[in-house]
């Protein structure tokens, strides 16, 4: 059967050449499709009168809230242009707490008196949807009596068109809230943070002489993926419907050979991320880099960054896309953190900074000596807000997928730390010391012209691809984000995390700044974050032991799951946190809690009962057939007067294998018995300690047999197969 799979997957590679060959597409104008399916500035600008186009824009640029009758004219310039394009219905788009998206559609044919139907869309049904909220995930905040949830229409996130089989939907992109105006979504939480954390960064700004009134967090996100062929993917019920493979034996070549970083990329994977870049291209995604990964059949994709609430948007259709257009090629795409042991598994390398409304960037070293003090007092907030909230940050990123990642050998560690550069750690050493530096490591050097102030580097220079919160020359990285995540979250943290240390920077210097020079202020200042704050900064090799043992020394945080690390998110100074700016209020808070928790819970049980289901019908079938022949096999050779003494060997170590291998799989369906009862904290901690375990002690007795097991009769597909069949 493992040989079916594979016979199927060169027949389909073969098909898609075939195929291929006959129907060549020439390449499409990248500039020409760019946003063609977006309600965009240049369609608003067309479609308007003046005045709803001006208040619009107040709304997107400047956070102005938007009344009634600019809806009106919106919903019906909107409704022309999406009907113009062939769109039946609209949907509101928004993004439950589950991790994926949601949509309700409706049509926009609306019954007339005379029987027939005209195309509707008032500003009514633009702004407000009504979707029946009772199924998602709320972490108990909506009892039946209150079961209405509501979408909200983000006018700062464009709406786009999307193409299906038979159908044009106009998709309206949405913020989701329980009828007493809680957050039940992923986008409401962001937007406040963007909200909290432009605020005081105009205060910060205004210090320093700008005339800017908004500040928008930025993000450009990286996607790693694996593509197999989906063959391979539908023999696989642990793909299927865990995202990752919970058995399968190390192939005899893996990674070791490390011929797959930025190695060629297969014809038909180029094609396939041909096609899913056209299509991103058209809903505005800009798209821009694409590469082989280090993992065998392992991709990855990125856009140039954008304001953070559009760009989180935009990471959901790049998932949505790799998925939809994968099988159109014979591949599937797989977004789990770990599809494969042993193999490096998928992050979502989450590129942030902050910039002006005027296109500055406040984490990019500037020209001019006032750009840079302005810079080291951005960056000493960033260092701040890091090591003040490393456990919200970890929270961010904490869920089950991610725990086979953080803290392996090829992703970062579960201590969050900071990767500042040599340079730079070297211009906060000089601060720390009382200023007035008078050399750089290496590099262009700036001379701040402000005598207490260090001259700074040009470029920050060296990488360090171990760190899960890395400077890059203009920006942070925070590479602990999985590869399935909703950017929405992590980046809420951090701007929320931010917000805190501007505001504790501007109410220091506003105080100050009255009395006694600015600089000197300032110098003052960033002597007392580094002093505090140092202990996140981390140059060296995150994955080496020393560096546990020495972020113990300076009592940094080290939460080796997702139960432990959750266990931050209700601690009363991140409650605290969380409601002082309004990101989220103590219930939404706790609410959220449960449906980590739960989340949890219900991802390792869907493991484990994919564990044992594979168990019983797959893998141990196959065995006792195994043993059966061993068995004959040894009879006919004692029949025939031969030696039996290897056969009988085989026959007993197989058969002590496949004993283990039953006893294993009635241990953990034991363990899954356990029930919660209303305790959803208990019970993760059941699961972590007792399920998980069960499952790993299962999989290594599983993959032992595969080895040991004729091709003919396995019935996976082998990770030999699915990860090197291209
Ligand atoms: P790499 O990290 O591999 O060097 P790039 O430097 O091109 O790659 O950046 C990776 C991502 O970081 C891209 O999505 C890029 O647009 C994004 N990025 C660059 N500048 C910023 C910024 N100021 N804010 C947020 N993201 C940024
Ligand atoms: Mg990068």
């Amino acid at each position: 059967m493992g040989s079916a799979a594979l016979a199927e997957a060169a027949k389909s590679i073969r098909d898609w050449s075939i195929e291929n060959g006959k129907t060549s597409v020439g390449p499409s104008k990248a500039a020409e499709l760019f946003g063609s399916l977006v309600f965009n500035d240049k369609e608003q600008k067309a479609r308007l009168p003046k005045t709803a186009y001006n208040a619009l824009r107040a709304t997107i640029t400047r956070g102005e809230p938007l009344d009634i009758s600019t809806a009106d004219a919106v919903a019906t310039a909107l409704k022309e242009w999406a009907v113009e394009h062939g769109a039946t219905h609209y949907t509101h788009w928004f993004q439950p707490l589950t991790g994926i998206t949601a949509e309700k559609h409706d049509s926009f044919l609306a019954p007339t008196n005379d029987g027939s139907a005209i195309a509707e869309f008032r500003g009514k049904e633009l702004i407000k949807g009504e979707p029946d909220a009772s199924s998602f995930p709320s972490g108990g905040m909506r009892s039946t009596f209150e079961a209405r949830g509501y979408t909200a229409w983000d006018p700062t996130s464009p709406p786009f068109l999307m193409y299906t089989a038979n159908n044009v939907t106009l998709v309206i992109p949405t913020a989701f809230v329980s009828w007493t105006g809680e957050a039940l979504d992923k986008k409401t939480p962001l937007l406040r943070s963007m909200e909290a954390v432009s605020k005081q960064a105009v205060r910060v700004l205004k210090l320093f002489g700008s005339s800017a009134e908004r500040v928008f967090a930025t993000c450009g996100p990286e996607q790693e993926y694996f593509l197999i062929d989906r063959n391979f993917y539908f023999a696989r019920p642990d793909l299927i419907n865990a995202g990752r493979t919970l058995f399968g034996a190390a192939p005899p070549k893996g990674q070791e050979m490390e011929d797959q970083y930025f190695g060629s990329i297969p014809e038909r994977v180029l094609a396939c991320m041909t096609e899913t870049e056209a299509e991103l291209y058209k809903i505005g995604v800009p798209v821009k880099t694409r590469h082989n990964e280090v993992a065998p059949s392992q991709y990855e994709i990125a856009p140039v960054f954008e304001n953070a609430n559009v760009a989180a948007d935009h990471q959901l259709m790049i998932m949505e896309l790799l998925k939809k257009i994968a099988p159109k090629y014979g591949l599937a795409a797989l977004l789990h953190e770990k599809p494969f042991a042993g193999v490096n598994g998928s992050g979502k390398h989450n590129n942030w900074s902050l910039s002006d409304e005027f296109g500055n960037n406040l984490l990019g070293p500037g020209d001019t000596p006032h750009d840079n003090m302005q810079f080291l007092v951005f960056c000493a907030a960033v260092i701040r807000a890091v090591d003040k909230w490393q456990g919200l940050l970890r929270v961010s990123v904490a869920h089950a997928g991610n725990d086979h990642r953080l803290g392996a050998n090829e992703a970062p560690p579960a201590i969050i730390s900071i990767f500042l550069g040599d340079m730079l750690t070297d211009i906060f050493d000089q601060v720390e010391k009382g200023g007035g530096a008078k050399s750089t490591k290496q590099g262009g050097v700036q001379d701040l012209g402000v005598s207490v102030l260090p001259k700074l580097p040009r470029d920050a220079g060296d990488r360090n691809r171990t760190s899960p919160f890395a400077f890059t020359g203009n920006k942070f990285e925070f590479r602990a984000v999985g590869s399935t995540q909703n950017i929405a979250w992590p980046n809420t943290i951090l701007n929320v995390a931010m917000a805190d240390s501007l505001e504790y920077v501007a109410n220091e210097l506003e105080a100050k700044a009255k009395g006694e020079d600015l600089n000197k202020a300032v110098a003052k200042l960033l002597v007392k974050i580094i002093k505090e704050h140092k202990r996140i900064i981390f140059n060296g090799n995150n994955y080496a032991p020393e560096w546990e043992k020495e972020a113990t020394r300076r009592k940094l945080l080290n939460h080796k799951n997702t139960v432990d690390a959750l266990g931050e998110f209700v601690k009363p100074e991140a409650v605290k946190l969380l409601e002082r700016f309004k990101i989220l209020n103590a219930r939404e808070t706790h609410a959220r809690y449960e449906v980590f928790l739960e989340n949890y819970n219900k991802t390792i049980n869907i493991e484990g009962q994919l564990a044992v289901l594979m168990a019983n019908r797959y893998i141990l079938p196959a065995a006792l057939e195994y043993q059966k022949q061993i068995g004959q096999s040894v009879a006919a050779v004692k029949a025939g007067g031969g030696t039996t003494a290897s056969g009988k060997k085989l026959l007993g170590a197989y058969t002590k294998l496949v004993d283990k291998f039953q006893a294993q799989t009635s241990a953990l369906q034991t363990a899954l018995l356990h029930e919660s009862n209303g305790n959803a904290e208990k019970h993760a901690r059941y699961m972590r300690d007792k399920v998980v375990p069960a499952m790993a002690k299962l999989r290594e007795v599983g993959d032992e047999i595969e080895v040991l097991t004729p091709h003919e009769i396995w019935p996976l597909p082998t990770y030999r197969e699915m990860l090197f069949v291209k």
